[in-house]
């Protein structure tokens, strides 16, 4: 079983508590009765705090379901308005909010289906002046950013602070999902060193292959930061969701990599992202 990220990684600005309120205990009730969870995961939930890159299919979905876990603040990043062609998908938006940000609505949403946690929203798309100030709060980040430039911000951030990412991304009917310990797992520039252009178009998306891989990034936070079972450390889950097919891959973690090797680079120059798989 993982050590229980809050144990190692006390950053965290939610005050620390030790004890549930008796609406949480109620609230929680049924998670806690999950074998390697209970009421000491509950409350390391309570005390964490998560940077969510995105709020789209992927990101909203996950912000979701660790706001009804219970993660007592999350800091949800992302710039830009709704448009009705992310309503296929994202599921904490609305038609009539359609031409205003999203990232507010997502706030919104969240508060009312769990008013017991914090939700910071920042209308901002992440940049190389901001990133480090964006993960300093965070004890745990979920990569759900719209492409791969911004990913590759959070992956370097999270290297130099030293902080765990979940990493999810899509492409079309396929899904990838691992999880980066800096120091222990490749990065994500040992994963994918080499990135395709990117289709500013984007692809074909449909909001349960998006939900999918959303629901599973959410789990691998929630494992990570209670110790629940066992978390995707170096190992990279892939999905044909076409096909009902997942497996397993070791990928390489290489030992003179630029961003998680014994030199790192700093990652200010303009990056030629990204590979096909990005989020929505
Ligand atoms: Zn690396």
């Amino acid at each position: 079983m993982s050590t229980p990220l809050t144990s190692t990684v006390p950053t965290s600005t939610v005050p620390t508590s030790t004890v549930l309120t008796p609406t949480e205990v109620e609230r929680y009730r049924r998670q806690m009765m999950l074998p390697g969870l209970g009421e000491a995961g509950q409350i390391q939930l309570k005390n964490t705090t998560a940077l969510v890159t995105g709020v789209g299919g992927l990101g909203g979905t996950a912000a979701l379901y660790l706001a009804v876990a219970g993660v007592g603040k999350l800091i949800l990043v992302r710039g830009g308005d709704l448009q009705r062609d992310d309503l296929n998908r994202q599921v904490l938006m609305t038609d009539d909010w359609v031409g205003h940000p999203r990232v507010f609505k997502a706030q919104e949403t969240l508060t009312k289906l769990n008013p017991d946690i914090e939700i910071e929203a920042v209308c901002e798309y992440v940049t190389d002046n901001n990133i480090d100030a964006l993960l300093q709060p965070a004890d745990i980040a979920l990569d759900c950013a719209f492409d791969f430039k911004e990913r590759d911000l959070l992956n370097a951030a999270c290297v130099r602070q030293n902080k765990p990412m979940v990493e999810a991304a899509m492409n079309s009917m396929e899904a990838y999902l691992t999880t980066i310990v800096p120091g222990k797992t490749p990065c994500l520039t040992c994963l994918f060193p080499e990135k395709p252009t990117w289709d500013r178009w984007g692809f074909g998306v449909l909001g349960a292959v998006s939900g999918t891989l959303a629901c599973l990034a959410a789990l691998e936070a929630i494992k990570l930061i209670t110790g629940l079972g066992e978390p995707l450390l170096g190992q990279l889950l892939t999905m044909d969701l076409a096909r009902a097919e997942f497996a397993k891959r070791r990928p390489y973690h290489d030992p003179n990599c630029p961003v998680c090797g014994p030199a790192p680079r700093t990652l200010s120059a303009p990056l030629t992202m990204p590979i096909p798989v990005a989020s929505c």
